[in-house]
């Protein structure tokens, strides 16, 4: 093995150790008392059950963290990427249909290796903790459309970016950001009309003193909210959520069912000024923006890379080809993107402070919004009050604690 090599193995295993080590250290710090902010709200059952829903999910968290590594670099030191290429090569003719089928059997590897422990996760562990509602049936549905999915999307996707790196020459990556550009636009578009009905099935929210209340709000802050939808999250989890999808006149609010059982009109009006509060701060078109930059960063990264024998060989592949670069480049990438994301993650973070701030001060009800969130981290079992290097790590909103607390000091100010 080169250079290339032990550099990519010594920032895997690293990036595992961190992640594991993280982990530990909030399966060691987990606070053994309910948090103050929680006294009145919550009994010690269901304080006990979501700390140990917490703690069977980190734990499960470590074993994949070290499962997809040990697989990884078995798959690596056992030449599995030039014997995949022969493989393929033997059976497809031509570079843009040996590509695609290279791509598309390394993600079908590595679905089926995890399978498993996805099916752990939903039929066991949040069935054991009454979180599960799917069945199999749905699981099994939601598994097929998700796969048809990923070939109508993936595969014009990967034809794209293999055929402009093969044929367009120094341009290549700024045709495949420009591609990708496009694509995710589009996305925008079909995704609230054509993808999400897929899964969710969105019906209007019935008249009644919860939607005189949200439409009574949008009238005062001049919001127009255009449809009101309840989504039957009920199917999949008891876990409650809601969102903002689309823009203009495609914009609609969805409100999980899990989400409308649970909350009064007051509480439920202070999850919807939340997702106005990220409308007006314009958070979802940042978001695109830095995801587009980001794309960008990362197809002239690839560009760069494969123009680099070396990294063919610390694979053990002879023959360098611009889908196998495709592969690897992933791999060399993944270290890498968990720096990217920690910045992600902070901006996340300071965009759902924004949203909550809006909220606080458009709908004059804070402590409504404190009860929500409230709420919402008891059904979702929530960790309450999260180690510091778990929230830098993964959180992409701040802990309901340090929400709670802001709401708080807010209304102490009046
Ligand atoms: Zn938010």
């Amino acid at each position: 093995m080169n250079t290339y090599g032990w550099i990519l193995l010594t920032a895997l295993v690293v990036v595992t150790l961190l992640e594991v080590g993280v982990a530990l250290l909030s399966l060691l710090r987990a606070p053994q008392s309910i948090p103050e902010f929680f006294q009145d709200s919550i009994t010690q059952e269901e304080f006990s059950k979501s700390q140990a829903y917490v703690a069977a999910q980190t734990r499960l968290d470590i074993f994949s963290h070290i499962y997809n590594l040990i697989l990884l670099l078995a798959f690596w030191m056992l030449s599995g990427f030039p014997l995949l290429d022969q493989w393929v090569k033997g059976i497809v003719e031509g570079q843009l249909v040996q590509g695609l089928v290279f791509l598309f059997a390394l993600m079908a590897l590595n679905y089926v290796f995890n399978l498993p422990l996805e099916l752990y996760r939903t039929f066991v562990l949040e069935e054991k903790f009454g979180l599960n509602r799917t069945t199999w049936q749905t699981y099994l549905a939601d598994m097929a459309k998700g796969m048809g999915l990923v070939m109508v999307l993936g595969i014009p996707l990967l034809a794209a970016i293999l055929s402009f790196f093969n044929w367009a020459g120094e341009l290549a990556w700024l045709a495949c950001w420009a591609f990708s550009v496009g694509m995710i636009s589009l996305l925008q578009y079909v995704s609230p009309r054509w993808i999400l009905p897929l899964f969710l099935k969105f019906s209007p929210l019935e008249e009644g003193e919860l939607r005189q209340a949200i439409l009574g709000y949008a009238e005062e802050i001049n919001f127009p909210v255009g449809e009101i939808s309840v989504v039957d999250g009920s199917r999949r989890s008891s876990k409650a959520n809601a969102f903002f999808s689309g823009f203009g006149k495609n914009r609609r609010i969805a409100l999980f069912d899990t989400l409308v059982e649970k909350l009064t009109p007051d509480e439920m009006v202070g999850v919807v000024a939340h997702e106005v509060g990220h409308d007006r701060h314009k958070h979802l078109i940042k978001g695109m923006i830095s995801a587009m930059i980001h794309m960008g960063v990362m197809f002239w990264l690839l560009s760069l890379f494969l123009t680099q024998q070396g990294f063919f060989q610390a694979f053990f592949v002879e023959q360098p080809s611009v889908y196998v670069g495709l592969a690897l480049f992933s791999l060399f990438f993944t270290p890498l993107d968990l720096l990217i994301s920690l910045l992600f993650k902070a901006i996340s973070r300071h965009y759902e402070r924004e949203a909550d701030q809006f909220a606080i001060t458009s709908t004059k009800k804070p402590l409504a919004l404190a009860n929500a969130l409230k709420k919402l981290a008891i059904t979702n079992l929530s960790q309450l009050t999260p180690h510091p290097w778990q929230v830098t790590l993964h959180y992409s909103h701040p802990p309901v604690g340090e929400r709670i607390g802001l709401i708080l000091a807010n209304s102490a100010k009046e």
